[in-house]
């Protein structure tokens, strides 16, 4: 049985070996912030950081490209080395560049190779839509049909993916399977490693979307053998809204050549010879097509370090401690209130928010807000409450859902219509 005391919670906070972390982010007061899984928020290390590539910028004119502390030309690969630990990648598999979205579309122009009778790409029915929209635009752009080609594996629950079910539909006729590490809405955690290990056998190629998992959780994608993966950084990494995504292709397949090329893929000795022969990295840097988004990329560098003096694994540990806590206080205190916990309760199977459902929970989530609490709402029906490792606290999850209860005890949320804003 939990104890639900705010003693006990304070307790919890006086153990924390990340505690001090918090003191290098921005915290608003009065507000309790439980969206870091849609956007981080900001550090003082990505401020500094962001500020140092402006001041090159400022003092070095066009020599920012070479000279600085950060100097651009090399950024996107020096952050895919700093971003390979937490991916479980050698250093020259990640590289910093694009958005999740551009990168999908760059890995799928490359990975997916249809030949004969094997075309089908299958995805999941729960994945987050611009993936779904990009394999299905891929797939119009070598001819194919999405509605034939396109095999979306059903939930069986509407909130998990069965990876059964999805070993079942590795057919014959599968190219190539792009599937989340952790399901947006629930939070599944997919096992990625046996995944890649039965598509592979089938001679099909795999790849990841991170961007619930990255930042959150360890991963071992090359031991895994996962032929490529993408993430933004502007979730549980914190690079800031828009910020430059990430790509990770394995050393297996270097030396292809990237389906969409573009200058700053080149090997970068080479790249201002200005041939129109290319000649791209035989590194994940292939990957890059323009110019890099510098001053998108530069809170990385800052972010970054937070993560390696805070190691991964801390973080996962702590992430699981507050989740856990968080649903506990859930099924002590709500249970009167119609809630249901969403997703996956074992350690191995959850990521790193929990999912609350309930019939009314637009309004209960506008109604948090006028709180100071900061969830995020997913239609129809989830309430998304993400105590992230790094900034927050033990007594911000006990006292969130002593807030929770007191808006259902006093049904708050009434005044408001149970309807979505613009962006939730
Ligand atoms: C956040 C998120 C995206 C966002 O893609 P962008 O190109 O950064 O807008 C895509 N896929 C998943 C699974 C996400 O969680």
């Amino acid at each position: 049985m939990v104890n639900v005391s705010k003693e006990y919670a304070e307790e919890l906070d006086r153990q924390d070996e990340l505690a001090h972390f918090r003191d290098e982010f921005y915290i608003q007061p009065g507000t309790i912030y439980m969206d870091g899984n849609s956007l981080g928020l900001l550090s003082k290390r990505a401020e500094q950081a962001l500020l140092e590539v402006l001041d090159s910028w400022k003092q070095l004119g066009i020599n920012g490209w070479m000279q600085g502390n950060h100097p651009w030309y090399y950024l996107s690969e020096n952050l895919g080395k700093m971003s390979a630990p937490l991916v479980g990648a050698k250093p020259e598999e990640v590289i910093v560049s694009g958005s999740t979205t551009t990168n999908l579309h760059q890995l799928v122009s490359t990975f997916y190779q249809p030949i004969g009778t094997k075309t089908k790409i299958v995805a999941d029915e729960l994945n987050f839509p611009s993936d779904i929209y990009a394999l299905q635009s891929q797939l119009r752009l070598q001819g194919y049909d999405p509605n034939e080609h396109l095999v979306q594996v059903e939930t069986r629950d509407g909130r998990e993916i069965n990876e059964e079910d999805i070993i079942e539909a590795m057919t014959e006729d599968v190219a190539l399977i792009v599937l989340p590490t952790v399901l947006y809405r629930s939070g599944q955690l997919l096992d990625i490693a046996r995944l890649t290990e039965e598509a592979q056998s089938r001679g099909i190629v795999i790849g990841f979307d991170g961007c619930h998992s990255v930042g959150a959780i360890p991963h071992k994608f090359h031991e895994w053998g996962v032929d490529f993966a993408y993430w933004c950084n502007y979730k549980y990494l914190n690079n800031g809204p828009g910020g430059v995504a990430s790509l990770f292709v394995h050393e297996d397949h270097f030396g292809k050549t990237p389906g969409l090329a573009g200058w700053f893929g080149s090997d970068k000795e080479k790249q201002f010879d200005m041939s129109h022969t290319f000649n791209p990295a035989e590194t994940a840097g292939a990957y890059q097509i323009g110019t890099p988004h510098v001053l998108s990329i530069a809170p990385l560098i800052g972010s970054l370090q937070l993560f390696d003096e805070a190691s991964i694994e801390r973080v996962r540990t702590k992430s699981l401690r507050a989740t856990r806590y968080m649903m506990d206080l859930i099924d002590h205190e709500l249970k009167p209130y119609g809630f249901v916990i969403g997703n996956p309760t074992e350690y191995h199977r959850r990521g790193g928010h929990v999912c609350l459902e309930h019939p009314e929970a637009a309004r209960i989530c506008k109604t948090l807000k006028e709180h100071g609490v900061v969830p995020d709402f997913r239609a129809p029906n989830v309430i998304r409450l993400a105590p992230v490792a790094l900034y927050n606290t033990f007594v911000e999850v006990w006292e969130t859902i002593q807030i929770l209860k007191q808006v259902m005890d006093e049904a708050q949320y009434e005044k408001h219509p149970n309807e979505r804003d613009i962006i939730a």
